[in-house]
């Protein structure tokens, strides 16, 4: 199996009767010579990686080297334990993970780019949510990872996963739309039904710009992963209510491509457009680097 075309992977799970985490999984033990047992090990200490990325991360006292950020997480976390936060438990959570996995990596502590540092939380944020609201098992979450990076490796290899590359549409969009495309996995859609839900997120955030404030992988990185997870969600429920992506998902990575490439260079992680050109965000930058 070639990650070129998000149609073909579909059509191959479709045609062998099997979910595309199992075809990953066979694809990449045959590929990197080893056995599947193995291949599933190595996602299993990732998945580890995001559970203890959570849990650092929602430390009320963990600020980050620039000074800048810490604490959103436990905040949010606050509200989602005391019942007041107004999207429901299922968001809440989801923006707690999402948000504490992000401030880990400005904290830099150990997290799994997924497919970048920048997009770290949204993965972890989308798959533990689900996993703890419907009692699944590490595998499911696993297997799921699996199917993720599928998707993940098609973006890749058609358009871009770089926040220098594509803008935030490429680093945040593409965690949305992996994780909308692993949560129907999870929650027992079909292929065709995770290739809309990956088309779906990917749609909804083309054209986000990467415009860190001080060239840092904070603001608004962090935030922006707590908006990617719910984007996650979003294309997730729609697909698996039976809601088709108009545009198929190759040819939305492809839109994404060219809009990445039509980015000036002060939009695509220069620090010099955006959010980190406001007079605030120019500010911040002098309080951290004099
Ligand atoms: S704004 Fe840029 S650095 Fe921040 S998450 Fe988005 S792509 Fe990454």
């Amino acid at each position: 199996m070639k990650y070129d075309s998000i149609a073909e992977i579909v059509r191959l799970a479709e045609e062998s009767g099997k979910n595309i985490s199992d075809l990953v999984i066979e694809e990449q033990a045959l590929s990197l010579e080893t056995t599947q047992e193995e291949i599933f090990n190595r996602m299993k200490k990732a998945l580890e990686v995001m559970k203890e990325a959570v849990l650092e991360g929602v430390d009320p006292d963990k600020r980050s080297a620039s000074g800048l950020t810490g604490g959103s997480a436990y905040k949010m976390k606050k509200q989602v334990d005391g019942g007041r936060n107004i999207c429901g438990k299922i968001f809440g959570e989801a923006m707690v993970k999402a948000l504490a996995v992000s401030q880990t990596n400005a904290c830099m502590g150990r997290i799994v780019a997924a497919p970048t540092a920048g997009s770290c939380g949204i993965l972890p944020g989308a798959l533990l949510t689900i996993m703890e609201d419907r009692g699944l098992d590490d595998d499911t979450v696993v297997k799921a990872l699996f199917t993720a990076s599928a998707f993940g490796m098609v973006i890749a290899n058609n358009a871009s996963i770089s926040g220098a590359e594509g803008g935030c549409q490429a680093e945040c969009g593409s965690a949305s739309a992996m994780a909308a495309a692993a949560l129907v996995e999870m929650c027992g859609g079909s292929p065709q039904m995770a290739s809309d839900a990956c088309a779906i997120s990917l749609k909804n955030i083309l054209g986000l710009v990467c415009d860190p404030v001080a060239g840092l992988v904070e603001i608004p990185c962090i935030k922006r992963n707590a908006m990617g997870v719910a984007n996650a969600f979003v294309g997730a429920e729609l697909a698996l209510a039976g809601i088709e992506s108009a545009i198929p998902a190759d040819e939305v990575i492809l839109a994404m491509k060219k809009i990445g490439n039509s980015m000036p260079s002060a939009l695509r992680e220069t620090a010099e457009g955006g959010l980190a050109a406001t007079p605030t965000g120019r500010e911040l930058c002098k309080r951290v680097f004099g």
